[in-house]
């Protein structure tokens, strides 16, 4: 039945998130309005960052990892969102495989680590300083993650640490989406001319 109209057969679904069912395009319209606010895509694409013992094991030793999740994930649910992301406007979402122990230290990941930085201090929550494990990163707003994207994140967040070391009151001007698509720019152009094909496949502004 019409998840609108409650009249016709439903015969067309929602291709955002696969369970809401209309008649015709015309009812799926007319109740996007209520529908988008409950609307979750079924599966978004997110990212691993392997802990740098993981690292180890992987081809390349390569860090980021692809990943689909699904919107029972309990990274809906537990993720932190670094308060950085939020102030540049590319909110993310930090889940750790193993919840922060003091009785079984996990390896560093320092890219995580680095992701959690505090939008006023430059400092990381304490539980996120160190032994922090693999995680995985997605988007708030659930659109896709590359690996490409947060590795530009990463290093866009590498370049306001080094600000901050040197001059410490100029990072909250910093984070703003301006500067964040101006940092992405010039590092894709750069990993294209280091032959990092992929690359190109990024679409900017994140
Ligand atoms: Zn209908
Ligand atoms: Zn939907």
């Amino acid at each position: 039945m019409c998840k609108y109209c409650e009249m016709e057969a439903a015969t067309q679904r929602c291709s955002r998130c696969k369970t809401s069912w209309y008649c015709s395009a015309d009812c799926q319209l007319s109740d996007w309005s209520f529908h988008k606010t409950q609307c979750k895509p079924a599966q978004i694409q997110g990212v691993i960052i392997h802990d740098e013992e993981a690292r180890k094991s992987q081809p390349d030793g390569r860090i980021f990892e692809s990943i689909t999740i699904d919107k029972k994930h309990p990274i809906h649910k537990e993720g932190v969102i670094p308060s950085s992301t939020a102030a540049y406007g590319v909110p993310l979402m930090v889940y750790r495989l193993k919840p922060y122990s003091v009785h079984e230290l996990e390896p560093e990941n320092r890219v995580a680590t680095n992701l959690m930085v505090d939008k006023v201090w430059g400092m990381p929550p304490f539980d996120w300083e160190h032994y922090v494990g693999t995680v995985i990163v997605i988007r708030k707003d659930g659109s896709p993650l590359t690996p490409e994207g947060l590795e530009c994140l990463w290093k866009f967040h590498e370049s306001l640490l080094k600000t901050w070391n040197e001059r410490p009151n100029d990072i909250p001007p910093k984070l703003t989406k301006y500067n964040l698509d101006d940092f992405c720019r010039t590092y894709r152009l750069a990993r294209i001319r280091d032959g990092q094909e992929r690359f190109r496949g990024l679409e900017l502004p994140l």
